[in-house]
């Protein structure tokens, strides 16, 4: 009788323990946001029947280490977007038009409230140079760690984000044509680090209404090629794929505002005029 009393007690014990154990980790806030989902199966197929939308189960591209980072200063034709002065004359807020809001220093431009794009809207056939660089202090995770974007002809989102050792959905990973194509490789640096796209890019091509010609992008995502000649399937977007219109062959470029700080310095682009 006195065994099974301490059987009893002992048991008694251990559940209380452990329903202690369970509790009070609720009980201290949490040093991170919440997870957010690195990928989804609920949206539409890519059209090559193979992967879903931002499918989390799409491989991971494998981690390259770049080299040291080439900070190639503007070629003399070059149009200077964000050179080392504080001038932001070609930018303007993308709703509305206004003045860019966003804080710039020393040529360092900070993202802020909405998102911003160039004054010119008919870049059509360019190479475009960028650098940024994702917080030093790592704050979140999967799309909401250093989350901007590069928007080609206003329409084709080059994602910016921080991915290094940050597992998101491949087709939303740094350097991604977002929703339709990963890198071929992951070669992002450190948080806090500058890193560089160089992005050469042609804008669709229309007979009347009819798509006669993709835009195409060939990207080097710290001096490694990530895309070569790949072919947008259409805008991007999230859980989507939009449809070519004969308004796209033309457009601006858009710095994306997805309410986490990066930072943009030596931004520039180069119109491509074919040889005669
Ligand atoms: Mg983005």
């Amino acid at each position: 009788m006195k065994i099974t009393l301490l059987i009893a007690c002992i048991l008694a014990g251990a559940v209380v323990s452990a329903q202690q154990s369970q509790t009070s980790p609720a009980q201290s806030p949490p040093a991170q946001p919440p997870p957010a989902p690195t990928g989804y199966q609920d949206t539409p197929m890519q059209p090559n029947g193979k992967w879903h939308i931002h499918d989390g189960m799409r491989p991971q591209p494998r981690v390259v280490t770049p080299g040291p980072l080439v900070s190639l200063a503007p070629p003399s034709d070059a149009v200077v977007l964000l050179g080392s002065g504080q001038d932001l004359s070609r930018w303007q807020m993308t709703q509305g038009g206004g003045q860019v809001s966003w804080p710039v220093a020393s040529g360092i431009l900070s993202s802020g409230n909405g998102m911003i794009r160039t004054t010119q809207d008919d870049f059509t056939n360019y190479q475009l140079h960028i650098e940024f660089a994702t917080p030093t202090e790592v704050k979140g995770n999967s799309q909401g760690r250093g989350n901007s974007g590069v928007f080609l002809n206003g329409v084709f989102e080059i994602q910016v984000l921080d991915s290094f050792e940050n597992i998101t959905y491949p087709d939303g990973q740094a350097s991604a044509m977002y929703g339709q194509f990963p890198p071929m490789v992951n070669a992002s640096r450190k948080p806090g680090e500058w890193q560089s796209y160089d992005i050469v890019f042609t804008g669709p091509r229309f007979n009347g209404t009819t798509l006669e010609r993709p835009a195409m992008v060939t990207v080097l995502h710290n001096g490694v090629t990530v895309h070569a000649a790949q072919a947008f399937l259409g805008p991007t977007g999230h859980k989507q794929i939009g449809t070519y219109a004969p308004a796209h062959a033309k457009g601006y470029i858009g710095l994306q505002d997805h309410g986490n700080p990066v930072r943009f310095r030596n931004i520039w682009l180069r119109p491509l005029v074919p040889a005669q």
